[in-house]
């Protein structure tokens, strides 16, 4: 299968999008862009949409996709119950990169939920995501369009390289804005769980929410035999090929360690305005403190890390305060949950 690369953008006329529309209303998929990364979209009613999904990805048939819809009122097709909390949360978060976790409705198929009776739900902000989506008249289906284990691709060019020759059309709508995937809460529960950290933060959620629990997965790697909340998190992640290390510590600290330890493929990930008295080649993945600049550019790195052969990377680590959870649990993934504490300091 040839795979075409559309470019499309937010003024753009319905006739730009027929393409898309026509593959997605007969079950084939199409990368689209979205705000977080980019998406496989399918049609989320169709079994065998899902199915090609699952197919181009190599996902785990036990890993439930997202739906996306465009407005809010296209809700009440999918879930059986709408509790005043999702509201309270949409009217804040949505049109964004929020997902909510809800009991699913009878029109979505048990492939999309891998078996669950909920279904998680988003509005994405972008307007060509959206305006794809009400072109259609369907609700997308739409897990980040990368193989299976990959970093998550943030611009149209990681979904070419990942699924070239799977896919018949990949829609680029320029580079992710967010960089993250989307925060994933649960609604199912009797308090309000924090499954997947993204963009809207823990500290938004419980400004509307008041009480949110966090899901032990998100900072830890899950025990032997333990029950997971949220399928997704039990895979490897996010992983380059090059071994990743968190360093936590000062940058003195890290320089040293680093520069000890160099050899011809070592890598250095550090905050902006760092990188003096480094002796290997660095990336500078945002501003430190700052988790929409770190997560912006994070997923990039990580590919491009790939491609210049590193063998490892030793990476600042970024503070686990409630705002800093995406780009920590992202990291920690792709780290395979090595960190190496160099001690105090800042
Ligand atoms: P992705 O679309 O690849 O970014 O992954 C979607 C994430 O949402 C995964 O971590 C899934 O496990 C999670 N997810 C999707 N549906 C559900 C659900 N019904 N219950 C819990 N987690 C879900
Ligand atoms: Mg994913």
């Amino acid at each position: 299968m040839k795979t075409k690369v559309v470019k499309i953008s937010a003024d753009d006329k319905a006739e730009k999008y027929e393409e898309a529309v026509l593959y997605l209303k007969t079950d084939n998929v199409v990368g689209i862009p979205t705000e977080t990364v980019y998406g496989l979209a399918g049609n989320a009613f169709s079994e065998l949409a899902v199915k090609r999904i699952f197919e181009a990805k190599g996902r785990p048939q036990d890993n439930p996709l997202i739906v996306h819809i465009s407005e809010f009122s296209e809700i009440y097709d999918l879930v059986s119950e709408v509790p005043s909390v999702a509201e309270m949360l949409a009217k804040e978060f949505w049109p964004g990169p929020l997902t909510m976790i809800l009991p699913k409705s009878e029109k979505i198929p048990f492939c999309v939920t891998a078996g669950l009776d909920s279904v998680a739900v988003r509005c994405p902000s972008h307007p060509v995501a959206r305006k794809l989506i009400k072109n259609c008249g369907l609700p997308l289906a739409a897990p980040s369009a990368n193989i299976s284990g990959k970093p998550s691709p943030t611009k149209a060019i990681h979904v070419f390289k990942d699924l070239d020759g799977k896919i018949p059309l990949i829609i680029d709508g320029g580079e992710s804005e967010e960089g993250v995937e989307s925060t994933v809460i649960s609604l199912c529960t009797p308090v309000p769980k924090l499954l997947r950290p993204g963009n809207v933060t823990l500290t938004e959620l419980q400004r509307v929410l008041g009480n949110v629990l966090v899901d032990d997965a998100v900072l830890n790697p899950l025990k032997e035999g333990e029950k997971v909340s949220s399928p997704g998190m039990k895979y490897k992640h996010y992983s380059p090929d090059a071994q990743v290390v968190i360093l936590k510590g000062s940058y003195s600290d890290f320089c040293s360690y680093v520069n000890e330890r160099k050899t011809e493929n070592t890598y250095a990930m550090v905050f902006d305005d760092e990188g003096d008295g480094l002796n290997v080649e660095f990336f500078s993945y945002g501003k430190k403190n700052d988790y929409r600049s770190l997560s912006n550019k994070l997923f990039d790195i990580l590919r491009e890390l790939d491609e210049k052969g590193a063998k490892q990377c030793f990476v600042r680590c970024p503070d686990d305060n409630s705002d800093d959870l995406a780009v920590l649990n992202r990291l920690l993934r792709a780290a395979a949950f090595r960190v190496i504490d160099l001690g105090d300091g800042v």
